[in-house]
């Protein structure tokens, strides 16, 4: 029996007149999340399907589909002719066998006799030729799944949903379970923001979040050779790949940034190393954002979580902005935002021991509280345009 995927999309339907753009994103989304992978995509009535598929690729269809935002759910189902007599013999066939499938959620009790699961058959039938209304045949179809002992009948209060779907092309669908999508929005439909990826664990989780909202992802991390190692880098780009089954793919721009970080060092206030260094990743990250017409910048940053991290140090490095910066994270405890990096599996990767950047040059104290004049004035030792200008001509792509 052929297997399909059922795709179910959820928020979109909000979304009225935009509809049809929002349906076009998830639909390229899908067919780049499947690439590689022999199956044709079908859309019938406002529903999806992936069918022709090997039935060894079903799992791996169903991981891939599970992380393309704007997917509410999905089903893996059985698809059969619905049959020419009123018995529908091949849809009995199939239900029987996503019923066999399901005696494995069937409990033991304590006096050693199985409890029966409930459960009820829905059917829906476009297919209006069918002279039986779907509750009929739901009753009729029920019967089957009785068949196999150790069912009971509860319309309301069901463990297990038989859906039987009757379409109007002559095939019916028919599944069991339901799985849970990533739900969101289709990446690409909310504009592009433009990442600032450390080796943390907290920027790939704020790039996972934004992407949710359908964000489109380009990052740049900021690297100080020969005082970071490639090591640092291979982490960043392994970080990149992870949140690209969520994101689609992302540009990686590599920004040298030790020169800076060296006449910070030189001509500036111990003191504020940290806030002048964030306020130049801040500058080059917006002067980067022109050439992809990214609209914001998306920091990890969450509130109070380290000294550059207070209301004044978040005033003074995002002041140089010409975009607004977004910070998905500020809300969050670090243990929330370590159960995202875990659920998305970048965890482990942001935890390598490399230093970063940012972790060179540190003072023994940094200023908390910034007074944004204080450090405008401290800035006036350097010259701020070559030193961005040097940056952003020496990227390099990943
Ligand atoms: P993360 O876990 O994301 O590294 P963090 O808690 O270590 O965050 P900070 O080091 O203060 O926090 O960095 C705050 C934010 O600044 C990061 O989330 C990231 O968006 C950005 N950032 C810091 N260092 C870099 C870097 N080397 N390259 C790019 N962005 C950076
Ligand atoms: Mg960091």
């Amino acid at each position: 029996m052929d297997k399909v995927v059922v795709i179910r999309y959820g928020e979109l339907f909000l979304k009225g007149k935009n509809r049809e753009y929002f349906e076009s994103l998830l639909i390229k989304n899908i067919k780049s999340a499947l690439e590689g992978i022999p199956c044709r995509f079908s859309r019938s009535q406002g529903r999806y399907a992936v069918e022709d598929f090997d039935s060894a690729d079903t799992d791996e269809i169903v991981s891939r589909l599970k992380k393309v935002f704007g997917i509410h759910s999905l089903s893996v189902a059985l698809k059969t002719k619905v049959g020419a007599d009123e018995d529908f013999a091949p849809v009995r066939a199939a239900l029987s066998e996503c019923a066999a499938k399901a005696t494995t959620l069937c409990k033991t009790g304590e006096n050693g006799k199985r409890i029966p699961l409930r459960f009820r058959v829905t059917v829906k039938r476009a297919d209006k030729r069918i002279p039986m209304t779907s509750a009929e045949i739901a009753a009729s179809l029920g019967g089957t799944v009785l068949e196999k002992g150790c069912f009971k009948v509860d319309l309301t209060d069901f463990e297990v949903e038989f859906k039987v779907d009757m379409r109007e092309n002559g095939f019916a669908y028919i599944s069991s379970e339901n799985i849970a999508g990533a739900g969101g929005l289709p990446v690409g439909c909310s504009g592009r923001g433009m990442l600032l990826l450390s080796g943390g664990i907290d920027s790939p989780v704020a790039a996972y979040l934004m992407a949710k909202r359908g964000m489109k992802i380009f990052a740049v991390h900021f690297s100080s050779p020969p005082y970071t190692s490639d090591k640092a880098r291979d982490k960043v780009v392994d970080l990149r790949d992870k949140l690209t089954p969520y994101t689609g793919d992302v540009r990686l721009m590599v920004v040298p940034f030790t020169d800076i970080q060296l006449a910070i060092h030189k001509f500036c206030p111990a003191s504020f190393m940290i806030t002048i260094m964030r306020r130049f990743m801040v500058r080059i990250a917006c002067r980067l954002s022109e050439k992809y017409e990214c609209g914001a910048l998306v920091t990890g940053e969450s509130l109070g979580q380290v000294a550059s991290q207070t209301v004044e140090s978040m005033t003074c490095t995002g002041a140089p902005a010409t975009l607004p910066i977004f910070r998905p994270l500020i809300g969050l405890d670090k243990d929330e935002i370590t159960e995202i990096a875990k659920k998305i599996d970048t965890f482990d990767i942001s935890i390598r021991p490399y230093e970063d950047c940012c972790t060179i040059f540190l003072p023994k104290a940094p200023a908390i509280h910034p007074d944004i004049k204080a450090v405008e004035r401290a800035e006036e030792a350097l010259d701020i345009e070559s030193l961005v200008q040097a940056a952003v001509d020496g990227v390099e792509f990943f």
